[in-house]
């Protein structure tokens, strides 16, 4: 076995983490070192698999209900448009080898990201 993903702890109330969103298969979390005035995380709470390929592939269904609940977070947590990035691969920044997509938004352009 190997040793539960952050987000696995975050999700068991091991770390502490205000889980701003739940459904029965996701939730969402602010990122600890936001890059936007808005930065969530959407998180599968399985965490089967490491990364958006992995999980296109294997439940596509899955993948549609993080965008459906970033969609929903933006609108209110910004003025609905938003950002969505799945890092994939240390090569690209991916830090956390559990699925998540990071949700930016507000004002992306003044914050250098637009
Ligand atoms: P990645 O680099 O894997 O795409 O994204 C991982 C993200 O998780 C980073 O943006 C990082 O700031 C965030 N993160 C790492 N540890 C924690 C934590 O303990 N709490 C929260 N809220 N975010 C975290």
């Amino acid at each position: 076995m190997s040793e539960p993903s952050i987000f696995t702890r975050i999700l068991e109330g091991e770390i502490p983490s205000e889980i701003v969103a739940e459904t029965e298969n996701v939730f969402a979390i602010r990122d600890i070192a936001p890059r936007a005035p808005v930065h969530l995380l959407v998180i599968p709470k399985s965490a089967d698999y490491r990364d958006v390929v992995e999980l296109a592939a294997g439940d596509p269904a899955l993948l549609a209900e993080i965008v459906g609940l970033a969609n929903t977070l933006a609108a209110e947590h910004a003025d609905g448009d938003f950002r969505l990035v799945f890092n994939t691969g240390a090569g690209a920044g991916q830090t956390v080898f559990h699925v998540h997509a990071h949700v930016l938004a507000g004002s992306l352009t003044e914050a250098g990201l637009g």
